[in-house]
């Protein structure tokens, strides 16, 4: 199985946060949560979970407006996000979709609902997550039996690679650093250099591509790597 869906919660209502923590991880979410606007965006530079829930009013930086700003950055203007509210106000709402949340709900709403919603998001938003085998184009990858072909071939992969591939599939067209690469796939305290990453990218090039077959990793100078969204696909 892969990891648990991160979640980040950022809510300045304290016993409002340790509600939503506690449900959250009871179904099986790993949760963080920060107090303050500005704080959520320092952590949300460091790592990017799989979806945040975002209060409105915060101090610091309004939710709002780290919203806007998340969309923004690339590495961050697909990540599911959404918005808690107090306000009820039909043009409130509006905004707070046209700033690029996904969902929102309004306080005082039902953990029950909430959960329901952040599940149908991100079933929505990376369907891959919940799937026992992950596909694109003639890759295929089997989460139980740990194999992985290419059309008719079988392909071996280390471990590593495996972990690498599984994780990138699941998210195609998301683009991650190698600082996020080795928090997620190696793990979140792991003191590797970063240079690690593109060996074992490229020993997982090597093993999943044959001399002029389509390469489903992409290099994006700058900020790291990517599944292709359009692998498989004529184009
Ligand atoms: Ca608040």
């Amino acid at each position: 199985m892969s990891t648990n869906p991160r979640i980040l919660i950022v809510e300045d209502e304290e016993p409002l946060s340790l509600l939503l923590r506690y449900n959250l991880e009871s179904e099986g979410y790993t949760v963080e949560s920060a107090m303050r606007g500005d704080d959520a965006e320092l952590m949300l530079k460091e790592h990017i979970p799989d979806l945040v829930l975002l209060d409105w009013m915060l101090p610091g930086l309004s939710g709002i407006e780290l919203c806007r700003r998340l969309r923004q950055r690339s590495d961050t203007k697909n990540l599911p996000i959404i918005l808690l509210t107090a306000r009820g106000e039909e043009d409130e709402r509006v905004r707070g979709l046209a700033t690029g949340a996904d969902d929102y709900v309004v306080k005082p709403f039902s953990v029950p609902e909430l959960l329901a919603r952040v599940g149908a998001l991100l079933r929505r938003v990376s369907p891959n997550r919940v799937a026992a085998s992950l596909e694109a184009g003639d890759l295929h990858l089997d989460r139980s039996s740990h194999r992985v072909r290419r059309g008719g071939r079988e392909l071996h992969l280390g471990p590593t690679e495996f972990r690498l591939l599984e994780f990138l599939m699941e998210r195609p067209g998301r683009v991650f650093s190698r600082a996020q690469l080795l928090d997620h796939v190696w793990g979140m305290d792991s003191e590797i250099d970063e240079r690690t990453v593109d060996v074992h990218v490229g020993r997982l090039r090597k093993a999943i591509n044959k001399p002029r077959e389509r390469d489903p990793v992409r290099t994006i100078r700058g900020a790291g790597y990517s599944f292709d969204e359009n692998f498989g696909r004529k184009i």
